[in-house]
């Protein structure tokens, strides 16, 4: 009899891992690329594994239901316009406690910052993901440009915490006539004594809760931009905006939880982050590269919950009178999927560890005067981070859809599993922070750019040491000739399918990069495969 039927070993089990204790491929990947800051790693791992796989896993499903999503409350009772954001308390106490961690604080070890965001990002984004990315973002551009007693106490808020409160950044870029293209940005910087007003209109505007927001605008008569801070709220205790309207929150298809809002400045104060002239340089060189990294980060992480959920459900479900994992088709289907996640795993940390070496870390442009080795591996990272971004983003939808498809019809049920959101929510990694096409632009642009200091074959070498030649030497051909056609920008049909080739190369190049980067670890003494 059906009705007698139950999913409860099922979901039991899965509910009661462990994601850190219980995988270990992500242990050794962690072991191998975190270096002498393994064990710090490893236990800050497994103090936050429990709470990442459990309460926190709770709180983010709750806070995912329809009838939870954000919302502004434009007017309080008074006829005070506030622009409040009102989210439910399970988002709330989800993002006191992931903030309260003080995860970009000095004393926390970068590796062990890592292993908990990948954990966190686990859960998706309910809120915290983007959030967390935007605080980062404006932590490394504040490290780098703090120059007045204002910006220096945003940098410790968000840092260190002011008396155990952890401040949330946010990043104000897309204008509605262009996303991807910041220098065409309208809004105006107008200088007001020692800081700036800012006046315009800002059409996607996420984490519109955070404290702070990085924003782009350009100073008042000038063809540049300009990279300026401001605070959300007129001062700490205020409910007023800093001159500025929430108009609407966008009604999208994933990280719902998230509130996304068209936004009009009219004369926000703000504070001038680095060069007046330099705004682009160091939103995309600063800001938007450490989003880049945690996009790819983020990606690993819901593919490795998507894969290990099938699995489960792969041993417990039965179809035709055994479990749908002892089918061939499901077998190697699920091998697939475990090895994307794995080397995209991988291909994360190798190149957190390497962007780690850069004595100067993430900066504006390429820069030159400096020893060719060093201009060559800071060049290599820049590449890496937009090459994973774009990579990564779109594997983890097709990990998602493949993860999602072993659990047939229930696979789509959004109280089911979390699944389905992961999958809305991978979709939008693939858009913000830099779409494909840009960044594939962008590194056409910078391979030829770069050409006179690091030949595009000699890129492409140094990048997959130790993979085999018969991978390495046709994607060094490959990239010659990439570089050698001059522009992307003409319509023409060489262009097109210059164009078409460069998207493959980019893939192919990102696929045997983090095969290799997987390879390292595999290769290792005692390294214990994952089943199946
Ligand atoms: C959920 C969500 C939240 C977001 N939150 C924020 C936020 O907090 N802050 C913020 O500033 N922005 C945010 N964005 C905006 C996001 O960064 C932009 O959507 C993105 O930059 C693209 O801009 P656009 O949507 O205007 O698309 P467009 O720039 O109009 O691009 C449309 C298409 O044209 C392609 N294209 C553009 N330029 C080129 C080129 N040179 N060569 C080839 N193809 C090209 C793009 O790849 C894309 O496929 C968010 C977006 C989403 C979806």
């Amino acid at each position: 009899m059906n009705d007698t039927y139950s999913f409860g070993a099922f979901v039991d089990q899965r509910d009661g891992l462990d994601w850190y204790a219980d995988d270990s491929v992500l242990q050794q990947v962690l072991r191998h690329y975190a270096g002498d800051d393994w064990e710090s790693a490893d236990r800050a791992a497994r103090r936050i594994s429990p709470l990442v796989a459990g309460p926190w896993r709770r709180l983010a499903e709750e806070a995912a239901r329809p009838e939870m999503r954000p919302r502004v409350l434009h007017y309080d009772g008074f006829g005070e316009r506030i622009d409040r954001l009102e989210r439910p308390m399970q988002i709330e106490k989800l993002e006191n406690e992931v903030f309260s961690l003080g995860l970009f604080s000095k004393t926390t070890p970068p590796w062990s910052r890592l292993i908990q965001l990948l954990l966190i990002y686990e859960n998706g984004e309910a809120c915290i993901a983007c959030p967390l990315v935007c605080t980062e973002g404006l932590i490394a551009l504040l490290e780098r440009f703090a120059d007045r007693p204002e910006t220096h106490a945003i940098l410790s808020h968000c840092r260190d915490g002011h008396d155990g409160h952890f401040a949330i950044g946010a990043q104000y870029l897309s204008e509605i006539q262009g996303g991807s293209d910041v220098p065409a940005n309208v809004a105006e910087a107008v200088p007001d004594g020692d800081g700036w007003r800012i006046f315009g209109q800002k059409f996607f505007c996420s984490a519109t809760h955070a404290d702070y927001a990085v924003i782009t605008a350009r100073p008042r008569g000038s063809d540049t931009i300009g990279l300026f801070v401001m605070q959300s709220y007129e001062n700490q205790s205020s409910k007023r905006r800093n001159g500025f309207t929430i108009d609407r929150l966008k009604w999208k298809m994933g990280t719902v939880e998230l509130p996304t809002a068209e936004i009009t400045l009219n004369g926000a104060r703000a504070w001038q982050v680095g060069p007046i002239d330099r705004g682009v340089a160091n939103v995309t060189g600063i800001v938007l590269t450490t989003s880049r990294l945690t996009v790819g980060l983020s990606s690993a992480a819901n593919m490795i919950r998507a894969v290990r959920e099938a699995r489960l459900y792969a041993d417990f479900r039965t179809a035709f009178g055994q479990p749908i994992g002892h089918y061939p088709l499901v077998i190697g289907q699920l091998q697939t999927l475990a090895r994307r996640a794995h080397e995209t795993l991988a291909g994360a940390f190798k190149i957190y560890r390497d962007s780690l070496s850069l004595p100067d870390g993430f900066r504006g442009g390429l820069a030159s005067g400096e020893p060719e080795n060093l201009r060559r591996r800071a060049f290599r990272v820049r590449e890496l981070v937009m090459l994973q971004k774009l990579v990564a983003s779109l594997d983890s939808t097709d990990v998602l859809r493949g993860a999602m498809s072993i659990f047939g019809g229930h696979g789509i049920m959004e109280d089911f599993s979390a699944l389905p959101r992961l999958f809305r929510d991978s979709a939008i990694n693939e858009l913000w922070e830099g779409p494909r096409n840009v960044l594939l632009t962008q590194i056409h642009r910078d391979l030829q750019r770069a050409a006179h200091f690091y030949p595009a074959a000699a890129f492409v070498q140094d990048l997959l040491a130790g993979a085999p030649s018969t991978v390495i030497d046709p994607l060094a051909k490959e990239a010659a000739t990439l570089v050698a056609h001059p522009s992307l920008l003409t319509p023409d049909d060489a262009t097109v399918a210059i164009a078409g080739r460069l998207e493959q190369w980019a893939h192919v190049l990102m696929h045997a990069y983090q095969a290799q980067a997987l390879r390292e670890v595999e290769t290792k003494k005692g390294f214990q495969t994952a089943k199946p």
